[in-house]
């Protein structure tokens, strides 16, 4: 049976507190903004590498913290993971930054989890790292699994909460959160599969296009190599390799 992971996207999106301080471009983020997108991409990554997951929390409600352990305790999960942004001070902006990850003391799985996931989630875009800790939070202790919670990076750091605001840090966390949960696991990340541009049909028979170099390029080529004529056989020799192309063969 596949493992099950509950991902928790920690609080409702319109939790009291649980925001930017206004920032210099007249925006608010609300941390549930970072922490949904991150458990959506984080989701898609788990199942193509063959977990289950379950969502603890599928709407932007505040759905209480003991309802979202008991589901993960419900269904049995084999890992909880929390994904959060973190906040200090008093409510304004301020120079704290960087990543930490919370496990409940005591637990050795969950230690184990934790430090996996927050080294991981120290590869990609470089942050401070403030490093794996103990905490007595409702999802570490209420939860009958390892359970981890993330701290992505400062929504009062003025500099970070740019970060968490963007596409592409959000995609960055969810991945090497996904690559964390495998090696944990100790199972390959499968990557995302591109999508190979299909290869245009072949429009041209290669006789024919052989034919075509044979008997005019080639000779067209020969006859301005004799007239000292470099730019006209350079010319030539491009021609028949479009052809080639054209024809679906290597280029000479
Ligand atoms: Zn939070």
């Amino acid at each position: 049976m596949a493992k099950l992971i509950a991902l928790c996207d920690g609080h409702g999106m319109e939790t009291a507190g649980k925001r930017t301080p206004l920032l210099p471009n007249g925006v608010v983020m609300r941390e549930n903004e970072f922490n949904r997108r991150v458990v959506a991409l984080l989701d898609v990554h788990l199942k193509r590498c063959g977990f289950r997951t379950l969502l603890v929390a599928q709407t932007d409600v505040d759905t209480p913290l003991r309802a979202r352990t008991d589901a993960a305790n419900a269904a049995k999960a084999d890992l909880y993971l929390s994904v959060h942004a973190n906040a200090f001070g008093a409510g304004g902006l301020n120079s704290v930054r960087g990543i930490e990850t919370f496990h409940r003391l005591g637990s050795v799985e969950g230690a184990k989890a934790a430090v996996t996931l927050h080294r991981s989630l120290l590869g990609g875009t470089k942050l401070p790292n403030r490093g794996v800790k103990t905490a007595d939070f409702h999802v570490l202790r209420e939860t009958r699994m390892p359970a981890v919670l993330v701290e992505c990076g400062f929504m009062t750091n003025v500099e970070e909460a740019a970060l968490l605001r963007s596409e592409a840090y959000r995609v960055e966390c969810a991945e090497e959160l996904a690559r964390g949960v495998c090696e944990y696991f100790g199972l390959p990340f499968v990557r995302e599969a591109k999508t190979n541009p299909v290869e245009p049909a072949v429009k041209m028979d290669p006789k024919d296009a052989n034919h075509i170099i044979d008997s005019f390029v080639r000779p067209s080529r020969a006859d301005a190599l004799k007239k000292g004529d470099q730019a006209g056989a350079a010319e030539a020799h491009r021609l028949a390799n479009e052809l080639r192309k054209a024809s679906g063969q290597p280029t000479q």
